[in-house]
């Protein structure tokens, strides 16, 4: 064993502590686009010990990489001469009210599943592997956050430790670690809050011909219907690659609704008086569950048709209609589009050679841009969007990110490199 390993190994418990070989499943990300070495993988029990590995590291100017599920689209989780901290066996779980206390490596579907008649109202495709701490860090939005909000507006409360060993909780905690994706201190426990189950889920499907009436309809439905939880974009060429698509073209909207109504016509009349060309009502819970299932399946058949890049744009939730217009041309030529339409997250999943990728990536970020939409978008920046964050041009968010980081973490050891800008707005 290596004397860092060792020496980890008598803070967290020998059985606690992998290197070498034992380390790889640790050391690459779920698009195996990244990979690093770790100079060795620690799992604490507890913040106690989550502390004891921080100060020692701290103290060496060793460099930590938090990783939770490992579940990062934009390699933020990958350790590169650093040690991987992970949260795995932070795994305590205590429904406290109306609230839930996890510990930071409980996964989403984890927390869900124990709850009953109430559920964290966040939803996103890595929902069986996505754990606490990640989805802390990088704020991580999804399906229905354009009703219920980010993780960010979940969390009540928090517990981070700091890289002196130094254990922050409350508001401090929680502007020291939301979004923050590691960089400043390791999220240990969250206290989130929840909501009643509802008795019925519905969903639909609508065709639609253009992006621009996409958004409009959107914006319709959920105007009309209240208890409406997702809308979810998919571009006519991604709707191409399931073996059932359906002929005649057209974009895909996925909407759906948790509510105590059984009857799901009145979100079949709101699609239809909001101008959808087509409409699928799902008639009951099994129809529900094809139809997310098939967004759900999305990520996993652009992979075996790729893998693509991964590259998240965020744009006024107005300007969708103009970036996918874009996108679909031949000038950009990658039409792969899913995401949630109304807060404005687009994953855009060009299919390229790795030599052209750094051009396409800036093309599609700088028109983001130019639309007036931020560098880093609900995935985080990661190493990812490290070579993209000179287009930036809110500077005042990356000076913010710096200061931050300044005052709680003045060695850089935590997931040096990254820069995850503070935006105000957008
Ligand atoms: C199929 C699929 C669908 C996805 N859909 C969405 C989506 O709709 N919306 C969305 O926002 N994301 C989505 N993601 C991305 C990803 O799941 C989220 O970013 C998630 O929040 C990451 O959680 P994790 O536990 O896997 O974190 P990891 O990948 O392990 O880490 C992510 C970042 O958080 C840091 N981190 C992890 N744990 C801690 C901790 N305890 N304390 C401090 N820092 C920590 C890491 O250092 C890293 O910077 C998707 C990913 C996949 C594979």
């Amino acid at each position: 064993m290596s004397a860092i390993a060792t020496d980890l190994g008598r803070i967290a418990g020998a059985g606690a502590v992998f290197e070498k070989e034992d380390s790889a499943p640790f050391e690459h990300d779920y698009t195996r686009r990244f990979t690093g070495r770790s100079v060795a993988v620690v799992l604490p029990e507890n913040a106690t010990t989550v502390a004891a590995v921080l100060s020692y590291c701290n103290d060496r100017s060793i460099p930590v990489v938090a990783q939770g599920g490992n579940t990062s689209l934009v390699g933020g989780a990958v350790p590169d001469e650093a040690v991987c901290l992970s949260t795995r066996r932070l795994d305590s779980l205590e429904v406290v009210g109306g609230s839930v206390d996890a510990g930071a490596g409980v996964t989403l579907a984890g927390i869900n599943d124990a709850l009953g008649q109430r559920e964290v109202p966040l939803d996103i495709g890595s929902r069986d592997s996505a754990t606490v701490g990640g989805m802390v860090a990088t704020n991580a939005g999804g399906a229905f956050s354009f009703r219920f909000g980010r993780m960010g507006h979940l969390v009540q409360d928090l517990q981070v430790i700091l890289p002196t060993g130094e254990s922050l909780e409350g508001d401090e905690a929680l502007w020291v670690a939301i979004g923050l994706e590691g960089t400043t201190g390791v999220v240990t426990r969250a206290r989130l809050r929840t909501v009643p189950r509802k008795a019925f889920r519905h969903a639909a499907i609508a065709r639609v011909r253009d992006p621009h009436q996409a958004f409009l309809l959107g914006r319709s439905v959920t105007d009309t219907v209240a208890e409406i939880d997702s809308v979810e974009f998919v571009s006519d060429r991604l709707v191409a690659m399931f073996e059932a698509a359906p002929s005649g073209g057209g974009h895909f909207l996925l909407f759906s609704s948790r509510t105590d109504d059984p009857d799901p016509a009145s979100l079949g009349r709101a699609l239809l008086d909001g101008g959808a060309d087509d409409v699928e009502l799902a008639q009951d819970d099994n129809q529900v569950l094809r139809m997310w299932a098939a967004r759900d399946g999305l990520n996993e058949k652009l992979h075996h048709a790729g893998p693509p890049l991964k590259l998240d744009c965020r744009v006024p939730p107005e300007a969708t209609g103009d970036l996918i217009e874009w996108l679909l041309t031949d000038e950009c030529g990658t039409g792969n589009v899913f995401g949630h339409l109304l807060e404005g997250n687009l994953h855009v999943n060009p299919i390229v050679a790795e030599e052209l990728a750094t051009e396409i990536e800036t093309a599609i970020i700088s028109k983001c841009v130019a639309l007036g939409g931020r560098v880093v978008g609900e995935h985080g920046a990661g190493r990812a969007k490290r070579h993209l964050l000179e287009l930036e041009t809110d500077l005042a968010a990356i000076e913010r990110f710096h200061a931050l980081k300044a005052r709680f973490d003045p060695n850089d050891i935590m997931n040096p490199g990254v820069v995850a800008p503070i935006y105000e707005s957008v």
